[in-house]
């Protein structure tokens, strides 16, 4: 007879431990490391304070959020460029309850979209600044980058008035 530990399915490596204690499915920030991901370059940019997407070199392309291979031509020689960090909101709700696990102590927040000033795009993120009762759809944000706290970073926008 062989034994079980030789016919069983190969050990699965655990998602990194996190302080916060959420559960790996429930976690609404993704996990970032190279093993994790092929957007690390999104990721590493964003702990250097730069927000970015891919670009595809061959036609013009450029996606929200970033590509591993371009929707259109399929090639995986995709650039990285920098977003614009200024944007105006386009719309916006409110976390008034049901909050996703371990954000719960944060309601009510903001979340809205995000026309980035000169670029294509339309960013979905939180809404931080001022109370989400007082925002004007077309009012100008500004994109901020922020640690998440167990070494993890993230973007998000924050009003500039
Ligand atoms: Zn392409």
């Amino acid at each position: 007879m062989i034994p079980a530990a030789e016919t069983g399915p190969a050990p699965v490596s655990s998602p990194p431990k996190k302080e916060r204690g959420t559960p790996f499915l429930l976690d609404f920030v993704p996990l970032e490391g190279e093993k994790e991901t092929r957007l690390k370059p999104f990721f590493d940019r964003l702990r250097e304070g730069r927000l970015s997407t891919t670009k595809c070199p061959r036609d013009g392309r450029i996606d929200w959020p970033p590509r591993v291979t371009c929707p259109r031509c399929h090639t995986e020689s995709l650039e990285w460029i920098d977003l614009p960090d200024q944007g105006r909101l386009y719309a916006f709700s409110a976390v008034l309850g049901g909050a996703p696990l371990g954000m719960e102590s944060e309601v009510p927040f903001a979340v809205g979209l995000v026309d980035l000033d000169g670029a294509p795009l339309r960013l979905y993120g939180r809404i931080e600044g001022r109370p989400w009762n007082e925002l004007a759809v077309g009012e100008p944000v500004r994109v901020e980058t922020y640690d998440v706290g167990d070494g993890r970073f993230f973007y998000r926008f924050r009003t500039v008035r």
